[in-house]
């Protein structure tokens, strides 16, 4: 069983018996699947069509508080229901479940069927069409790290979060020995992964005790995004099934290396590489050079899509390949945009800066957007920065907390024309209540540094 499957593979093999569970699932705020499991029969017979699910999920934050100050949702207005509509061409096995398939949902307005606007899948959907108006198709790769822990979700939580053991003893960067010992894990992964039809490359140990990353090859932005969040989803099941806890927490210790998600992107017209031209410097068309300065210039303003969190921000640090300034590079680690595949055709820019905490939809829309803005105004390119990037004080820094972040998200022209002020609006409340939330808590930090010696 592998691949993708036709609503007609789906209802043979209910039939036959070999699937008796759907799940039924949409992407929230956060990147996460919510949804319900269907009954199979139940679900080919009526729930292809729609189901419901309550509108606050569009409005929580990660521990599913409903805070106030959405415009969309509130107590006062009910929190009333949304439909999940299923995209029945994104309907797949779930190998690592027994007899389960998956299918992923748009969220519609209960009443006009409309897409919801601040619906994460929806907001891309919509960077896509104003690309494709311009005459061109993202490709896009995301790639995840994450860190495996030798207990599980349930042990590591009674602990109070504090038996954090990796599960290697070292940094295990490109090592074949470390990683063959994590294969109880990491080979279902990648087996599974491909099975439901994602085009799995690799995974690697990555550069510090028990970290690891998994890479997908790229793809149209919408499935890109797709398979960023079931590869999320079935990394943190499948560690569960072998009694281990997957984090993508971007920065879990202090002393140790975060976790990042870079993303890989570039333009297509059809079968050719928009973004490849051999006659100019490193191969890259004037159509790359004006997405990629659209980029660089408003990177400050959709950093919170890169970096949704207090935590996100504890990642970003000198010296760990973490970047915190918005200039480019050619194969150069420390900047936060690389150029990779210089002279050919795979010619692409990468994304440094996102967390492995990142929602792929909206981080991609609002990198969309910005390299549309930069098409749209013919944005001139600035010359590569060279050496490390880190120690170049005339590049321009990205926010460094969530505060400016949230500052400069809500006043973003760019964002706000792009986007929609609805949907500017949303974000900046989740925003401000990560902030609000993490500003209520005393920290062991605080305590052991002040308790007895302030
Ligand atoms: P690395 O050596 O850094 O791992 P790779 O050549 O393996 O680099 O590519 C990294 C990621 O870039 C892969 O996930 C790959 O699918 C993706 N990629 C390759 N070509 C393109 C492209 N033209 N557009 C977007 N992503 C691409």
């Amino acid at each position: 069983m592998t691949g993708k499957l036709t609503f007609d593979d789906l209802k043979s093999r209910v039939k036959d018996g070999l699937i008796d569970t759907v799940l039924t699932v949409f992407v929230d705020m956060q990147g996460r699947l919510m949804g319900k499991r269907f009954h199979a029969v139940n679900f080919v017979e009526t729930s292809f069509k729609e189901t419901h699910c309550c509108n606050y999920l569009l409005a929580t934050d990660l521990e599913m508080a409903t805070p106030d100050g959405y415009a969309s949702t509130s107590w006062q207005s009910g929190y009333g229901d949304y439909i999940m509509a299923p995209d029945l061409d994104t309907i797949r096995p779930v190998p690592w479940l027994d007899g389960t398939a998956m299918v992923l949902c748009d969220v519609l307005d209960h009443h006009t069927h409309a897409p919801v606007p601040h619906s994460p899948r929806a907001i891309l959907k919509t960077q896509i069409e104003r690309l494709e108006a311009l005459g061109f198709q993202a490709k896009m790769a995301t790639e995840l790290e994450f860190f495996l822990f030798e207990k599980s979700f349930e042990d590591i939580r009674k602990s109070g979060f504090r038996d954090l053991d990796p599960i290697s003893g070292y940094n295990e960067d490109y090592h074949i020995l470390q990683t063959t010992k994590e294969e109880g894990v990491m080979r279902p992964i990648r087996n599974h992964l491909f099975a439901a039809g994602l085009p799995i490359e690799n995974s690697k140990g990555e550069a510090e005790a028990g970290q690891e990353e998994l890479n997908i090859r790229y793809a149209p932005a919408l499935d890109c995004a797709d398979h960023h969040s079931i590869a999320k989803h079935a990394i943190k099941e499948i560690a569960w099934q072998h009694g281990h806890a997957a984090t993508f927490l971007p920065k879990w210790h202090k002393d140790r290396v975060g976790s990042s998600s870079h993303v890989h992107q570039s333009l297509w017209k059809g079968q050719e590489p928009a973004f490849a031209d051999p006659s100019r410097p490193h191969g890259m068309s004037q159509i790359m050079e004006h997405y990629m300065a659209g980029l660089i210039k408003y990177a400050p303003d959709y950093t919170y899509f890169l970096a949704p969190y207090v935590n996100s921000y504890k990642r970003f640090a000198k010296g760990t390949f973490a970047p915190t300034k918005t200039v480019w590079s050619v194969d150069n680690r420390t900047a936060g945009f690389r150029l990779c595949g210089e002279n050919t055709k795979g010619v692409r820019v990468e994304c440094r800066i996102g967390g492995s905490d990142l929602n792929p939809y909206l981080a991609q829309a609002a990198m969309l957007a910005a390299g549309i803005k930069g098409i749209e105004d013919a944005l001139e390119l600035a010359p590569a920065t060279t050496g490390d990037v880190y120690e170049d004080a005339n590049a321009a820094d990205i926010p460094q907390t969530l505060r400016a972040a949230t500052e400069t998200l809500r006043g973003s022209a760019f964002l706000r024309h792009a986007f929609g002020d609805d949907v500017v609006d949303h974000y900046t409340r989740a925003a401000e209540w990560e902030q609000e939330e993490f500003d209520r808590v005393v920290t062991d930090w605080e305590i052991a540094r002040g308790f007895e010696r302030a």
